[in-house]
């Protein structure tokens, strides 16, 4: 008999009653180190006491509206987000996927109001993952996730990641735009080379297309700056976040270059939860505090910390990891043993981790992650490594 929550996860026998920081408390009193927040979603961790304040006070006072109204709230965390990248336009939404869509539909909007709309496909590349809407499946490409839905929505031509060559080569009449994530997150927490972003930048200047980058896991400090692709000296023309935007709030949001934004008038787009008061609330909190003196910093300091570490770990046990990839707070473990044993040793230890493709283990810390915080990561791991180790061995 199907259960009455739909069977569509395969979900991990254990559930959690609060959390602290960086740590997750079952109803039973066992603590686990919270090294996935949530897929990369609690940049503040849990219970922060001023993302704690904000939402209750906002709770007291006004949830929502309707984008039928002003928002003051939207107003404010749009100028912050706009002084502070590329954009000088905010559509607030709920989730990853609808950020992604939005950013595929403000690209085809620009090229029609320029008086091209046969100018509607989306070049994006092998491993991305952009959401699970009709729309967003399709530019991710993933046999696996596309299978049994039917047509794969039309509009996106695949090429591999890193392929500068085989991405002009994909360029056509119809071509619109060039969609990436600067460092694919389920794919494996493979970065786009610097080059390789400059290079997209150009052909897009070349051949008029927009470029949108889904910033979705890779943004709002998570690398160490604001936005990942602020490490590369380019900007992109679009772009898609959520997960972290809302510190666990669900909001998410595209932001576009006045140009870029030309065909998103009245009436374009919308819906109905965006940006309400509550979202709103925890979204000011969380850009408040990421952008407050020396945070950004922090976050470097601790990674580089939590990176040097990993790096002994993975020369002390090469039966069970053999590199590091990622930037910032967001770490992938390359494993030699599958990363399901890894993920689930550690878990053993009361740590949490996330599994990715090409055989990754992501360590995606809240980002207030503290010095003893990282310590204890980098113990557990040794122990869970050496365990795997010993078990290598004496198979
Ligand atoms: N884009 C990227 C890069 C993601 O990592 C994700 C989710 O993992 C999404 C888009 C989709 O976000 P959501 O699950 O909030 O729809």
């Amino acid at each position: 008999m199907i259960e009455p929550v739909m069977p569509t996860y395969a979900r991990i026998d254990v559930s959690f009653e609060r959390g602290e920081g960086a740590y997750l408390y079952t109803a039973d009193g066992r603590r686990y180190l919270d090294f996935g927040s949530g897929i990369a979603v609690n940049l503040l961790g849990h219970s922060h006491p001023k993302l704690v304040a904000a939402l209750q006070q906002q709770a007291g006072k006004l949830w929502h509206t309707s984008n039928l109204y002003q928002s003051e709230g939207q107003k404010e965390m749009a100028a912050k987000l706009t002084a502070n990248c590329f954009a000088d336009t905010v559509f607030f939404c709920n989730s990853g996927a609808e950020a992604l869509e939005g950013c595929i539909k403000t690209a085809r909007k620009y090229h029609s109001a320029n008086g091209h709309p046969e100018r509607y496909r989306v070049i994006t590349f092998e491993g991305a993952f952009h959401g699970r809407t009709l729309a967003t499946m399709a530019a991710g490409g993933q046999e696996k996730i596309l299978a049994g839905f039917g047509p794969k929505t039309d509009g996106f031509d695949q090429v591999p990641f890193g392929d500068l060559k085989a991405t002009e080569a994909a360029i056509g009449d119809q071509t619109a735009a060039i969609l990436i994530e600067p460092i694919q997150g389920e794919g494996g927490i493979r970065p786009a080379e610097h080059g390789f972003l400059k290079g997209l930048r150009a052909l897009c200047d070349k051949h008029g297309l927009l470029l949108l980058m889904d910033e979705v896991q890779c943004g709002m400090g998570r690398t160490g700056k604001l936005f990942a692709h602020q490490w590369s000296d380019i900007t992109p023309d679009v772009m898609g976040v959520a997960k972290g935007i809302g510190g666990g709030f669900p909001l998410g949001a595209f932001l576009a270059t006045e140009e870029a934004a030309k065909g998103m008038v009245a009436g374009s787009h919308g819906t109905t939860y965006g940006g309400n008061m509550l979202a709103m609330a925890c979204g000011n909190t969380v850009i408040d505090e990421v952008l407050s003196d020396g945070f950004l910093d922090r976050v470097n300091d601790v990674a580089n910390r939590l990176k040097q570490g990993l790096a002994g770990i993975v020369d002390r046990y090469p039966s069970v990891v053999k590199g590091i990839r990622g930037s910032g707070l967001m770490l992938g473990l390359e494993c030699v043993v599958p990363n399901g044993d890894l993920g689930n040793r550690l878990r053993d230890h009361q740590m949490l981790t996330v599994p990715a493709g090409d055989n990754v283990l992501r360590l995606l810390p809240p980002l207030v992650v503290t010095d003893e915080d990282i310590e204890r990561a980098l113990s557990t791991i040794e122990m869970a490594c050496d365990d795997l180790a010993q078990k290598a061995g004496a198979s």
